[in-house]
This record gives structure tokens, sequence and C-alpha cells, in this order.
């Protein structure tokens, strides 16, 4: 038998899908064509499902919640427990299947993998400390406390450039918190979700008891989401990609008093300060902006520099920006792989265009043709100098473009620096404590993640992951992003032989 190296992409893929048991009949038995960004070629064609179909999933769903919401949760963490486990002996296999179908090098699929194992360890120990408060009452006799109870049907929705960890930071805290998920996958990465349910299948398989579909895939794209997001018995929709989506996604989840978590598109920008170590610097902006292709929703897009140091600095990230190896991930040691498809491509090239327009001078950005066959879309990297924060750089490209520009006065860089729709990750570099706190501060980044001395991208799963504006507000993974999983009651209990009422209220009868 062939090594796993020396097949091409959709047997080597079918391989692994297989040898985590996932029924591989369905891997050409539809018209949802889904490629391999490494090399472009077709890799699967799977059925999409309906909205009858999901109605029926949903509907699973539903009665799964009735069992397991009354499951003890620190039993339900055993199901999570054993899901890290069973994640930990995938690992090899679901991060090169995460590389081959997103295009990420193997140590970025196996770090996404890792991800995943560590918020099931997150979600194992939350499993007991689903913690309510005991409140102070103002009447006598009386106790008040809060309650955290499951929520029901989590919808997930993700997009194609964390194809697997999304929907573990959603899934190991919604199996804690009592509730079944439903997951649509984004219509490029299908394949990392069938196996991320069948690696799922193992570990309830060992957990005995756990209810029918307590977690389920539906494939599709578009219409497939829509159908999840209308159902009033999905009672969190958690989305993740593009603003756009977010536009539409929002409002109809609103509109049926439904629960959202929101994670959109960013348009993150870094800080280079006079006090800053400039080797640390262009190494964390380097991979910031260049790392994933710059297809994070994190990658580092823009970079204002103090004019004190923009000539130390930037003629080194431009030259690091040329020399930069770009390739196939898993033929070779290239940092940068490929973009996901040829939309991608020409978006960036429109942007680039754009930049130019306005009077950017870019450097790189052109396609690399010699990697791959001509159905891959591989890029060098492109930095763009630019006179002023307009036009292309006040959006999101979801490609490698990194647009520089200058500062003088520190007040107006963090007026510009906030003065873009998205508000997902910043970053400032300094040793100046007073800039580093006052970027921190109220009145600095309005960003969900704000970073000192460190790049833009690479969060760990023990904070709250999300951001502010155009980027949704929603927020995932540590902190206490889990009580988005569950409702909250207020219980008061009289244990006295009185009925006094609250606010000194008299009704005597
Ligand atoms: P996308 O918006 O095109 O698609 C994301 C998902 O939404 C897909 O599963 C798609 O099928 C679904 N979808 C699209 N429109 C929908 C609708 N109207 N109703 C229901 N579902 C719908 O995004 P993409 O190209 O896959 O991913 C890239 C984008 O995602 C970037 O903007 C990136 O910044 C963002 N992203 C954000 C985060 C975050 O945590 N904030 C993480 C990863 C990616």
């Amino acid at each position: 038998m062939k090594d796993a190296s020396e097949m091409d992409l959709k047997t080597s893929a079918h391989a692994i899908l297989a040898k985590l048991g996932a029924d591989t009949a369905v891997l050409e038995a539809g018209e949802m064509a889904s490629f391999s960004p490494v090399t472009g070629e077709q890799i699967a064609a799977l059925p999409v499902q309906d909205a009858a179909e999901v109605a029926s999933v949903i509907d699973r769903a539903a009665q799964a919640f009735r069992v397991w919401r009354k499951v003890p949760a620190p039993r339900r963490g055993e199901l999570v427990r054993l899901l890290g486990e069973e994640l930990r002996m995938a690992k090899d296999d679901l991060g090169r299947l995460v590389s081959i179908e997103a295009g990420k090098s193997p140590s970025e699929g196996a770090g996404e993998v890792q991800e995943m194992i560590d918020i099931c360890d997150f979600a194992v120990g939350l499993s007991r400390q689903l913690y309510g408060l005991t409140i102070a009452t103002e009447r006598p006799g009386h106790r008040m406390m809060e309650t955290w109870h499951p929520l029901g049907v989590v919808g997930v929705i993700s997009a194609f450039n964390f194809p697997v960890a999304v929907w573990s930071w959603n899934t190991a805290l919604a199996l804690v918190c009592g509730n079944p998920v439903v997951w649509k996958p984004s219509e490029k990465t299908p394949l990392t979700a069938l196996a991320c349910q069948a690696i799922l299948d193992r570990a309830l398989t060992r957990f005995g008891d756990a209810p029918e579909a307590l977690s389920q895939v539906i494939i599709g794209g578009r219409e497939t989401g829509e159908a999840l997001v209308d159902d009033p018995r999905v009672a969190l929709v958690s989305a993740t990609g593009s603003t756009r989506m977010g536009q539409q996604v929002g409002p109809r989840v609103a509109a049926r008093f439904g629960r959202s978590v929101l994670e959109l598109g960013g348009n993150n920008a870094g800080i280079v300060c006079p006090s800053a170590d400039m080797d640390m610097a262009l190494r964390a902006i380097a991979f910031g902006a260049m790392g994933t292709a710059g297809q994070r929703c994190t990658t580092m897009r823009r970079l204002f520099v103090h004019d004190s140091v923009y000539d130390q600095l930037v003629p080194g990230l431009i030259k690091a920006y040329g020399s930069v190896s770009v390739g196939n991930p898993l033929t070779t040691q290239a940092l940068v792989g490929p973009l996901v498809d040829q939309q991608a491509f020409e978006a960036m090239q429109a942007a680039l265009a754009a930049a130019a327009a306005e009077g950017g001078k870019v450097h790189g950005g052109s396609r690399v043709t010699d990697v791959a066959p001509d159905s891959a879309f591989y890029v060098q990297p492109a930095l763009v100098e630019m006179p002023a924060q307009t036009g292309p750089v006040l959006q999101e490209t979801f490609a490698p473009i990194l647009y520089v520009m200058r500062y003088s006065d520190f007040d107006d860089v963090i007026e510009l620096h906030n003065a873009v729709g998205a508000g997902l990750s910043s970053s400032i570099f300094t040793t100046d404590l007073r800039e580093s706190e006052m970027f921190l501060s109220a009145a600095g980044s309005d960003c969900g993640i704000a970073n000192v001395n460190i790049g833009t991208s690479g969060a760990e799963i023990g904070g709250a992951f999300g951001g502010e504006k155009e980027t949704g507000g929603g927020r995932e993974s540590g902190s206490d992003a889990w009580k988005a999983y569950m409702r909250r009651a207020t219980n008061t209990i009289n244990y006295s032989r009185e009925l006094p009422l609250a606010q000194g209220v008299v009704f005597d009868i």
C-alpha cells in the first residue's frame, strides 16, 4: 500500500476519512464539489441537505436535548474528556486533512487540532464550574440565587479558514452546558467536518448512554445555513464568517428572538512605536501578516509605523516579503501556502489595484505559478506603502496584503487605528509603559483582542475570543464565554412563615 504522501490528495483524504470511521460512501454521492486549494483538484462531491432534511435533523437534536439537559454536567464533561482523547489519537490524520482541505502547513494543521484538544480540556474542567451566584436579598427569611440551565439546540455555522477549531470551541462548551449541536461547516471544507463527526462518534460509543443525534453535521451552502438560522427550535446560532454573512444572519435570528454569537471579519492593525524592539516587531508582523497566507480572521492587515523608525523597520519587512517561501504546504517547507480559490485571488488583485489607484506603492502580490497546477492559486504576499488610510485599507480583503502607513502623533494613531468597521484584534509594539497602558485602556484599542509586543494572531483558548463593531460582538472559547450557551434563572426561596414583599409593598387581603 502506498504511503499517504505518495497518494493523490483525493485518495489521501478519503483514506483518512475511512481510517477515522466516516461513511465514505457519501464522498462522491452528490452535487457539491469540494476542492483542495493545495493543487486545485476536486476531492469530493457531497449530497446537500435541503430545508426539509435540515428540519428533521433539528427535530432529532431537539429530542436529544430533552435527555441531555438532565444528565449531570460533570457526566457530560466525561463525553468531552473522551472527545479530547480521541482527538489526541487522531491528531496527525485530522491535521493532515485540514492541510489538504484548507491548504494549511502541517504545523498549522496540527496546531488547529491541538486547539481542539485544549478546548476539550478546558470544557472538562468547566463541567464542574458552571457556577451561579447567591445574592443578598432584602427580605428576611429568604434566599436568592441564580441557576444556569442548558439552553437548547446550538446551531454552528463555520468558515473555511478554521475548519475544525471553531466547531470544537462551540461543541465542547455546548455539550458540557447540556446542549446538542447541529453544525453547518463551510461548503469549502466539508470533509474535515465529516472527520470531526466520526471522531465524536467514537467518543460517543465509548461514553455509552448519550442520546442519539447529540451532534450532527449538515452539508451545504448558504441555503442550508439559512434553514438552520430560521428554525425557532435552534436556541443559539453561533456563526463564524464574513461580516456580510453576519449582516444576513444576525437580523434573521433576532427576528425570531433567538440568540446569536457572531464571529465575523477583522481588519486588524499593529502600531510600531519609537521604543519598540524592532527585531521582535519584524518577526511578529511577518508571521501575523503572512502566516496562513493572510487567511486568518486575526491576520494583521494594517501597520502604523512611527516616522522615526519607519526607515529602520519597513525596508527589512519589504525584504522579508520578497524572500518568503511560497509553495505546496504538503510537499515543501514553504511558509506561505495557497489562497483558498480563484475568487480569493481575484479579490486580492482588485484590492491591490484599488490601493495603487489611491497612491499606494505595492511590493509583491503577483501570482506564483511554478509551484502548483493552474487550478491552484499561490501568491507572493503583498506589502503596500500607503500615503493614507483610504480605499481598500478600510475593508478586510481575505488575502496576504499588509498596508503600511506612517504616523507621528500617538493620539492620532489610536484614532486611525479605531477608524475602521471591524474590531477584532490589535497590537502595539513598544517598551514605553505609558503607550502600552494607554493602548489597553478604555480610550485605547477598541478591539476584542489587544496585545502588547506580540502580533494580532495566534490566540489561546483560555481567553474569550471575539471582537466588537462589525466583528459581531460574540465571544467564544475561554473565560466566561460558556454563559452564551446557557440560560440564567434567578430563584427566590422563602423559608420563613411570613410573606414580606419586595420594595416594602403592602398587599393585605
Ligand atoms: P463566509 O461568510 O463566506 O462563509 C462562512 C459560513 O457562513 C459558511 O459556512 C457559509 O456557507 C455560511 N453562510 C454564508 N451566508 C449565509 C447566510 N446568509 N445564512 C447562513 N449561512 C451563511 O466566510 P468564509 O469565506 O468561509 O471565511 C472567511 C471570513 O470569516 C473572513 O471574513 C474571516 O475574517 C471570517 N472569520 C472570522 C472568525 C472570527 O472568529 N471572528 C474566524 C474565522 C473566520
